[in-house]
């Protein structure tokens, strides 16, 4: 069996294609960008509609397959925003429609976890999915990828893109700020927010917004924010490891490129004579290849028909874990 799979729930449109086998043929991606301020729900959804055509067609050749070699269509349901993710829908569904094929919608977080499982081969981890949207540590326990902890307010990814936006950098901001914190090694105090094992970033954005506007330099305030929010998720993701008495941890979601980040739950994970998988970057950040890989393991338990509607907020914890990975 050969899916395609398409995801854009946010600023990515990605089309990949995978064997039953976990082979990988393609992925390919094209990611909305801007040179000042954060993404525009309406611009995002411009763009995808845009380059869809041509990614898919492009994945299809970078594959090396004809259209007719492929047996499963599957697309990203949600979380996302809704104009981007109907896109990306609409041309799953033509697609499906044109090659009479099935058709499967799948959930993006969880997306994240399985094919980071199938390229790392990390049997039960604890994920700690830090991206643009979501933030949110996860496990599977009693048939359910559970929620062991989340941001109560913005994705981590938001949140740098936003300090880096009031910076006056562009989106992805990410990068920017991982590239000024290089620059310095001193130590700002900031607001340290988790609570239980959920953390929140709004207050510490209001913290450095003021911070910057008394003078402080971006690249010492890089640094403190990096050190600072990664420490706060490498906390909540050594308690659900010590909740859950498991031995891996899984890093998904753009922000997990961070080398920072990779570090300290590198660090923690030694602590624990635990191990820390990390995916290439490009499987990191939203792509069609998870898409495409969660459609196989949804597909090959045909016990289940899976709806084919938008699900802007869909929650891990909702879906009922049916296939075996
Ligand atoms: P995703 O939504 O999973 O595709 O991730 C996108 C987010 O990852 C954006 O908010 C980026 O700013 C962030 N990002 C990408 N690369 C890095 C990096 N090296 N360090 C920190 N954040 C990053
Ligand atoms: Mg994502």
């Amino acid at each position: 069996m050969i899916c395609l799979g398409i995801e854009s729930t946010a600023h990515t449109f990605g089309v990949g294609i995978i064997t039953e086998k976990g082979k990988i043929l393609a992925n390919v991606k094209s990611a909305y960008t801007t040179k000042e301020g954060g993404i525009h729900p309406s611009l995002a959804r411009d763009h995808h509609e845009e380059v869809a055509e041509s990614i898919i067609q492009q994945a299809i050749q970078q594959a090396n397959i004809k259209e007719q070699d492929i047996n499963l269509i599957s697309f990203s349901q949600g979380p996302g925003l809704s104009p981007c993710l109907v896109v990306g829908k609409e041309h799953a569904r033509d697609l499906a429609k044109r090659l009479k094929l099935p058709l499967v919608g799948v959930n993006h977080c969880i997306a994240h976890l399985e094919i980071g499982k199938l390229l790392t081969k990390a049997k039960d981890p604890v994920l700690l999915y830090a991206s643009g949207a979501n933030t949110q540590i996860i496990a599977y326990d009693n048939k359910k990828y559970r929620v062991f902890g989340e941001t109560l307010d913005n994705g981590i990814g938001n949140f740098l893109d936003r300090v880096a936006r009031n910076m006056g950098f562009g989106f992805p901001g990410g990068p920017k700020i991982a590239a000024l914190a290089k620059k310095s090694k001193k130590y700002i105090e900031l607001p340290y927010i988790i609570k239980g094992m959920d953390v929140s970033f709004g207050g510490i954005q209001t913290n450095i917004q003021q911070k910057l506007k008394n003078g402080f330099k971006k690249e010492d305030l890089a640094f403190s924010i990096q050190e600072t929010v990664f420490a706060m998720l490498v906390e909540a993701s050594e308690r659900a490891m010590a909740h859950t008495a498991k031995r891996e941890l899984l890093l998904g979601g753009g922000v997990a490129c961070n080398e920072r980040l990779q570090e300290m739950c590198d660090i923690m994970c030694k602590e624990r004579k635990a191990k820390s998988y990390v995916p290439e970057n490009q499987f990191l950040t939203d792509n069609g290849l998870m898409i495409a890989w969660q459609g196989i393991l949804q597909q090959k338990q045909a016990t289940k028909t899976y709806k084919q509607d938008i699900r802007p907020r869909e929650r891990t914890d909702d879906i009922e874990v049916s296939w075996k990975s």
